[in-house]
């Protein structure tokens, strides 16, 4: 089969053909249809201090995807039923594997487990025609959740999960970042009943495509302040639930300048390294700051599927953050598009 891979530990990918993978027993096999490019993914073929101490090469990379069952390996419950596997079943994956055996895990916590094994990092991904997981990794979708859709889960997941983290009903949100991750937690937003959505990044086409969910305003940071911005749309008191999206120290420092007293603020985009911010303000403005990573499982699941079957508005808004699509052969054009800035979401057709 065609596997897009890490062969040796460092810069590089390559695409081989590689012998398909078999379950072992508790795992399914899954036909890649549609496979998600991410930062991760740059960032592996890059080989970066954070790769070369996750990874061991050998190995197939890819983690968000969207595929089908071809065979179910020993000791999984097959069937039809409601929480059960079959074959021919169109799925998708939480990419996060966890020991159950630790304190997070076995108090439900499963999202904080402190042994998570990553497919497409410690053990091989979805960059290829076929993919074995763990069963209790899979959610099986509906008919209205199409491949595309299907292939967005995993950061579909990270959106929802650090948008759910505060009440958004009736309150003002910032979002700094309008990546795909951003732009699906602006449309997450507006769902759930926000009054102001505004977004900010420095790149003129993913500000353009954040217009494309309905938010109140997107914000070129670059020529227009936050301040300017709350005068305009008379927020006198500041923002209540803020957003980081995109590792930038300079938007924390501006979420900090521009939120309302006792704010909620997650944090999801990852800073290069340490940097400095006004903690008299954080403290005095009595601002409540997350560090947010990953999905629960699988509870954000269960409430992403539930608020795209509820609105058809929702899906076409989480299908437009994927602007590029690529053949599996044409994967430096897709890496090169994906590090380029002008794009939202790159996908990679793996098959039908
Ligand atoms: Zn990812
Ligand atoms: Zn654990």
């Amino acid at each position: 089969m065609r596997a897009l891979m890490k062969p040796y530990a460092g810069p590089g990918l390559e695409l081989r053909d590689i012998p398909e993978p078999t379950p072992d027993p508790g795992e399914v096999k899954i036909r890649v249809i549609r496979a998600g490019l991410c930062g991760t993914d740059l960032h592996i073929q890059d080989w970066d201090d954070w790769s070369a101490s996750m990874l061991h090469p050998p190995m197939v990379i890819g983690h968000e995807f969207y595929g089908e069952i071809v065979e179910i390996g020993p000791g999984v419950t097959e069937g039809d039923g409601r929480d059960e596997l079959h074959l021919g079943m169109r799925v998708s994956v939480e990419g996060h594997i966890v020991c159950g055996r630790c304190r997070n895990c076995r108090s439900g916590r499963r999202q904080m487990c402190i042994r998570t094994n990553s497919v497409g990092v410690n053990r091989d991904g979805a960059f290829a025609d076929f993919v074995v997981v763990p069963a209790a990794n899979v959610w099986a979708q509906s008919d209205l959740i199409d491949p595309d859709l299907g292939a967005v889960f995993d950061p579909l997941g990270n959106a929802v999960h650090t948008a759910l983290q505060a009440t958004l009903a009736g309150e003002d949100v910032l979002i700094t970042g309008a990546g795909p991750i951003g732009i699906m937690a602006a449309a997450v937003a507006r769902h759930a009943g926000a009054r102001r959505v505004v977004v900010t990044d420095a790149s003129p086409y993913r500000l353009t495509l954040a217009t494309t969910v309905g938010v109140t305003r997107a914000v070129d940071i670059r020529t227009t302040s936050l301040a300017e911005v709350r005068r305009e749309l008379g927020m006198v008191e500041g923002f209540d639930v803020a957003m980081e999206m995109s590792g930038s120290p300079a938007a924390l420092v501006d979420i900090i300048d521009n939120c309302t007293h006792g704010a909620n603020v997650a944090l999801l985009g990852i800073p290069k390294g340490d940097f400095a911010i006004d903690w008299g303000k954080v403290i005095t403005h009595m601002l409540t700051i997350r560090g947010v990573y990953g999905r629960k499982m699988f509870s954000t699941w269960y409430r992403m599927s539930f608020m795209l079957e509820s609105s058809a508005e929702l899906r076409d808004q989480v299908r437009s953050v994927i602007t590029h699509r690529f053949a599996p052969e044409d994967w430096e054009e897709a890496f090169a598009t994906a590090r380029s800035g002008r794009c939202g979401k790159v996908i990679f057709e793996w098959s039908d």
